[in-house]
């Protein structure tokens, strides 16, 4: 297995590797880190990703640490096309090459350049637009911020992917791979893998690249360890198989996850490998609209039964709508699976904070939010200064720290403010911020995950002739 992002992403973000710039909770946006740019060539920021935050060209991302916040850069992405950046970032000052580079461009190349810059640009546009609801142009330039990088997660890829169908979100995929005991060494085989969600947390609970995941995999269990874990996936949806197969691969979770192209209702669960690979499969999520369609293949007496016979299998299916559960219900009583049970998620997002509270006796005007520590409550206060700095420009402080508008700001009332904030740190010093105001808790009106029904069911290890024998002699039957 090669190396992924997902489990190994090192201290810090490398070229060639996807990252996710992490804009607000609820916004993230997910970039494999390019060094070269074909569409901007010249120049040496990189490729860069346009937000609603600002243009973050990914020469100022690789290399840096991951969690770092990372301002945005000045780059031009106009009809003309970039033009390269000016930008403050560390690298900044080395961006713009020679420009001799520019003008060996042939003009047909250059035309072909364009080209891509405005499908790009587009691109770039959009992804602003969306975001600020103002044009194209002036959403890239108006806005400038930061964003967080974050190494990859199941959980942030999730967050941040490219939908193409709905996907299996969080809450769920935790509690099924729990239910469906998936750990290192687990051999998982899903259909469809639609957008890939679950494939991505599917690969991580399976995956045994460590020794010390090796370990949890037969010392806990008892069970002999099955070595690396894989997960079989399959998708009858052409465009999606491709895009999910590019990103695997993007992500480094080629030797992981083998996705095939297949209608798994008709054709069975055994993958496009030559020569074909025997599965032997000890967990099964479904999440197809008919999957009491494809559980004919998934019986031990299937003359190519993917199924484990050492093992129990543990299966898990998805459905939205309980005529889907009463038809899967009905197949796997049939075929002989126990233990049948459906569960909801419902999961609920809640909101806990402290109530506000007025700290203005201490003259912390204009933070009312319960801080949580003195540093806080200082920064709190340094940006509300900071906001008003214009108008305090334009007025000054008597020594009580009380504004006098309209007079310029003297060295004195610099000194004052500096005061002020001393008597403010004095004041916090004593307090036990985390006490203060009421702990509220709201919970999130709706449901944002896309909820199922989700069926449970383990097929019991087969009975062998050996397994006979040795019941014969533990527990002679007695005459
Ligand atoms: N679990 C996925 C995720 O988390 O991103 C989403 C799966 S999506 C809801 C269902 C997928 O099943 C679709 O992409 C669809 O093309 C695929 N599908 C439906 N019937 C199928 C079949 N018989 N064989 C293979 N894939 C199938």
């Amino acid at each position: 297995i090669q190396t992924s992002p997902f489990f190994q992403c090192g201290p810090t973000a490398e070229a060639d590797s996807l990252a996710i710039l992490h804009l607000r909770r609820d916004l993230l946006i997910p970039a494999v880190l390019r060094s070269q740019d074909d569409l901007n060539e010249g120049y040496d920021e990189g490729k860069v990703t346009n937000t609603r935050f600002g243009s973050f060209p990914h020469s100022t991302l690789i290399g840096t640490p991951w969690g770092s916040q990372v301002r945005a850069s000045a780059v031009d992405t106009g009809s003309r096309g970039r033009k390269g950046w000016e930008g403050k970032g560390k690298k900044g000052q080395k961006r713009k090459r020679d420009g001799q580079g520019q003008e060996e461009i042939g003009a047909e190349k250059k035309a072909k350049t364009e080209d891509l810059n405005r499908e790009e640009n587009n691109r770039s546009a959009e992804i602003a637009e969306q975001d600020t609801g103002v044009g194209p142009k002036a959403a890239v330039e108006a806005a400038s911020g930061f964003v967080h990088l974050l190494p990859p997660t199941p959980e942030i890829w999730t967050a941040s992917l490219p939908h193409r169908t709905q996907v299996v979100y969080t809450p769920d995929y935790s509690y099924i791979l729990h239910r469906l005991r998936a750990r290192p060494g687990t051999v998982l085989i899903e259909a469809g893998a639609g957008s890939g969600s679950f494939t991505h947390a599917a690969a991580r609970a399976v995956y045994s690249g460590t020794p010390s995941a090796e370990k949890v995999g037969s010392e806990s269990t008892g069970l002999p360890s099955k070595g690396h874990g894989k997960v079989y996936s399959f998708e009858f949806h052409e465009q999606r198989a491709q895009k999910l197969k590019e990103e695997l691969s993007e992500h480094g979770l080629d030797g992981l996850v083998e996705l095939t192209y297949r209608d798994v209702c008709q054709d069975g669960f055994l993958p496009s490998s030559t020569p074909p690979s025997s599965i032997t499969a000890n967990a099964i999520f479904l999440d197809l609209p008919a999957p009491w369609l494809a559980l004919k293949h998934l019986t031990r007496s299937h003359p190519s039964s993917p199924l484990d016979s050492t093992t129990s299998i543990h299966l898990c299916t998805f459905s939205p709508c309980i005529e889907q559960v009463q038809r899967t219900i009905n197949t796997l009583r049939q075929l002989g699976w126990l233990e049948i049970e459906m569960v909801e998620i419902a999961a609920k997002r809640i909101e806990v904070r402290r109530e506000r509270v007025g700290l203005q006796e201490e003259g912390l005007r204009g933070v009312n939010d319960s801080p949580a520590s003195v540093d806080e409550a200082l920064t709190r206060l340094r940006e509300v200064e900071g906001r008003s700095k214009v108008f305090h420009e334009e007025s000054a402080l008597d020594e009580k720290g009380e504004e006098i508008t309209g007079s310029p700001a003297t060295g004195e009332a610099q000194v004052s403010k500096q005061q002020r904030l001393e008597n403010i740190k004095n004041a916090l010093e004593g307090r036990k911020l985390y006490k203060e105001g009421r702990l509220l808790h709201k919970p999130e009106p709706e449901l944002k995950t896309h909820t199922s029904y989700l069926v449970f069911a383990i097929l019991p290890r087969e009975w062998a002739e050996e397994d006979e024998i040795t019941a014969q002699q533990q527990w002679p039957a007695k005459v």
